[in-house]
């Protein structure tokens, strides 16, 4: 009879808001239902993990963050693999699996998996089942379902082979006489692998580890109960049966369903009455190192067919150590809103204890592996300090947290919609229903009444509040002690499960902050209030450092933001050194109306004259084109993109034979995919070369640091 000695196996996640992190504590947690011990790090603890002497199967879970940056826990990890002395068999003894999450909306999709998948094996390391590149932009869970599904085989297959490479070693060793002592625990392995019978029925053994990627299963395979849906002109879907939120036709309401495991609870909440008087703004500041007032608003666009776009000025005076570059943004805090807090709390039935304080520990015996209490809580804080400031209660929940959910609902028939919502079977559903229609926490206890989850599972399940991230819009250089930025007040329309349209959170926040001084501009200087606020270097989004290569950006509506601080900055250095030698500069935008929102139209044109600028390409998307029948074209422009077709020639000589720059900011979604295109076509033209060629070449570009992109979805 052999020892019983579960296999063990090792979990490495980087992640910047949380999502690899809870999917590796998911793997971790559900190791056990397969015989399996994980141990669970982040790549940042690396006191904590050995991977030059690990010998067990090591999986990967990894977001991308940025413009294909690395998460900033997994920053040092990156580095450290990077490093060219390492030999080409530094990980030949490792196996591993890995598991990337990105954003298809972005460039770079996924490049922190992949840049970590491409060094380990380039240091020897082998891929003991298919990596996953799962994409938030269509839903992660498409990927990550099926990924998680075949794992389990594959570590188990893994450690059978890595068992058996290492019983062969070691008989080859013991014929050189190797103490007893280093026997045993490969042997345990193996024997309790063998013995338990861990496969799952349906499972089937696959030896098959050859490197593809995983893909989301067939459209067909999932069940959803809204098969008649169109997607209305605004992308909003139109249900043409009676499937909703709350309700489900067949096949899915008659289906057996699979429903993900229950995530252990973890966390000891309790309320203590405590005196009211908290310091909020201290507690928030030891996170967000900078409380400065607004000394400027202004409403740079006109009209009401336009989105609102505002300027903000920032005085950070009293902060000499605050200094930033052209190209660099930073992040403000901003708390929920104050009525959806107070809705939340008299739904969790705790409006009366909103001043207590709040106890958090963790469960003496927890299942839930690395669980810690939540690192953004500040000890001792109100109920209502922790709903406003620290969780994002409007985050859609995942499908982990619907499965919680159920347990603490009565009514069997919303207990059935909410476990339809989390299973394999309801993924249609839960896309439609809560996924786009980005739903959050309220919304889904508004519309499931006899749903009351306790205080702890909302602080377990809520991701950490945000801040939101803005582009500096001037330069130090023309405004001393002055940080600006501009933004557009986001507007989302309202939709099933969501009666009311709403504003997003930050911009919404700040347009109320600002709005008494924009409305009568003579008090704009009297009440403007303070905003938290921390700095986000960015070291690669700067002007070239050599002052007389050309350059070229592009950047329609708030995307021309970091451009104002660029040619402020220029224009700055061009008084300095009147002599010095400036290469040209080349500025695309676009708005939709020429008198409504072409924003810093004045500024814009002062750069034009005074030659900081040398040539402006302006294009409006809304305004009457000469012939509406012709799709928009170089020879309309109506994009960015249709104006740099119309300077191919000069634009790919800047590019490709004069050593300059091309700077991409703005929206990730639509004008930075069509710029990328548009860039690809006209190197094809220019160089006569294929498409492979022009895709390298570009990614020549990016590689140099020529082709730079700061763009949000
Ligand atoms: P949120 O409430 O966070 O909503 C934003 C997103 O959430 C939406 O795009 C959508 O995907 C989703 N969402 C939330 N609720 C709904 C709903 N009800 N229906 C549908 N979708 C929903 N922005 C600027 O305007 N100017 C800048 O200079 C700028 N610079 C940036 C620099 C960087 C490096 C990055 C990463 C982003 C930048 N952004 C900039 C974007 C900015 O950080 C915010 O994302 C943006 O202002 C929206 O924030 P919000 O809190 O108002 O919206």
């Amino acid at each position: 009879m052999p020892l019983e000695v579960k296999p063990r196996f090792v979990v490495l996640y980087g992640s910047q808001k949380g999502q690899a992190q809870s999917i590796a504590e998911g793997i971790a947690e559900e190791a056990e239902e397969h015989g399996l011990v994980a141990e669970l790090c982040c790549l940042n603890q690396d006191d904590k993990y050995n991977l030059e002497k690990e010998c067990a199967p090591v999986v990967f879970v990894v977001s991308t963050t940025g413009d294909g940056e690395p998460p900033d826990n997994a920053l040092q990890f990156v580095k450290r693999i990077k490093k060219r002395t390492l030999s080409p068999d530094h990980y030949k003894h490792l196996l591993y699996a890995l598991l990337a999450l990105g954003d298809t909306n972005y460039a770079n999709f996924c490049n922190c998996g992949k840049t970590i998948e491409r060094r380990l094996r380039e240091l020897g390391a082998r891929q003991f089942y298919p990596t996953g590149y799962a994409d938030d932009g269509v839903g992660l869970e498409l990927v990550i379902d099926p990924w998680l599904k075949g794992l389990w085989n594959s570590i188990k297959d893994a450690l059978t082979k890595m068992a058996s490479d290492r019983t062969v070693q070691l008989k080859e060793d013991s014929a050189k006489e190797i103490p007893e002592s280093s026997l045993p625990d490969v042997q345990l392995n193996l024997l309790s692998i063998a013995d338990k019978q861990i496969c799952e029925p349906d499972s089937k053994y696959s030896p098959s580890l050859a490197i593809s990627d995983v893909r989301p299963p067939p459209a067909s395979t999932v069940y959803t109960s809204a098969p008649n849906t169109q997607a209305c002109s605004e992308g909003i879907p139109q249900v043409s049966l009676a499937a909703s939120l709350t309700s489900s036709v067949p096949p899915l309401s008659e289906s057996s369903l699979n429903v993900p495991a229950l995530p252990p609870a973890y966390l000891d909440v309790t309320l203590q009455e405590a005196d009211a008087a908290e310091q909020a703004a201290e507690r928030l500041s030891k996170e967000a190192r900078y409380e400065v007032p607004i000394s400027k608003a202004v409403q740079l666009s006109k009209g009401d067919s336009v989105k609102t776009a505002l300027l903000l000025e920032l005085d950070i005076s009293a902060f000499p150590s605050m200094t930033y570059h052209p190209g660099d943004s930073f992040d403000v805090f901003c708390p929920n809103v104050a009525e959806e807090v107070d809705h939340l709390l008299h739904r969790l039935g705790l409006q009366d204890q909103k001043n207590h304080r709040v106890q958090i520990s963790l469960k003496d015996n927890t299942k839930k592996k690395g669980a810690q209490v939540p690192p953004h809580i500040p000890e001792n804080v109100s109920l209502l300090f922790l709903l406003t400031w620290c969780l994002e209660i409007r985050s859609v929940p995942k499908k982990a947290f619907l499965r919680a959910l159920v347990e603490h609902t009565s009514d069997s028939a919303q207990r059935r919609r909410l476990q339809e919502l989390c299973s394999k079977q309801g993924a249609a559903d839960y896309n439609l229903y809560v996924r786009d229609a980005s739903l959050g926490v309220s919304e889904l206890l508004a519309a499931f009444p006899s749903c009351s989850p306790p205080l702890s599972l909302l602080i377990e399940l809520l991701p950490k509040l945000q801040p939101r991230p803005y582009s500096a819009a001037c330069s130090l250089l023309r405004h001393p002690e002055k940080l600006r930025f501009v933004f557009n007040v986001v507007e989302f329309p309202a939709c099933s499960g969501r009666p009311t349209a709403r504003r997003g959170l930050c911009t919404g926040w700040l347009f109320d902050l600002v709005s008494p001084g924009l409305v009568f501009p003579e008090k704009a200087e009297l009440a403007l209030p303070k905003i938290h606020v921390s700095l986000r270097p960015n070291c690669s989004f700067r002007p070239p450092s050599d002052p007389s290569l050309p350059f070229i950006m592009i950047g329609p509506g708030t995307g021309v933001a970091p451009f104002i601080g660029f040619l402020q900055q220029r224009e700055e250095e061009r008084k300095e050194n009147p002599e010095a030698k400036f290469g040209e500069t080349w500025l695309f935008f676009g708005c939709r109306y020429r008198d409504k929102d072409y924003l810093f139209r004045e500024e814009l044109e002062n750069f034009v004259s005074s030659g900081t600028l040398n040539h402006l390409k302006v294009c409006f998307s809304r305004e009457d084109r000469k012939d509406e029948e012709e799709p928009p074209s170089a020879a309309q422009p109506r994009y960015v993109q249709h104006n740099l077709l119309l300077c191919c020639r000069q634009v790919t000589d800047i590019l490709l034979r004069r050593n300059g720059y091309i700077y991409v900011c703005g929206d990730a979604k639509n004008m930075a995919k069509d710029v990328n295109e548009t860039l690809m076509e006209m190197i094809k033209t220019e160089l006569q070369v294929d498409q492979l060629e022009a895709m390298k070449t570009l990614a020549g570009l990016r590689e140099q640091k020529r082709y730079l992109q700061d763009i949000w979805a």
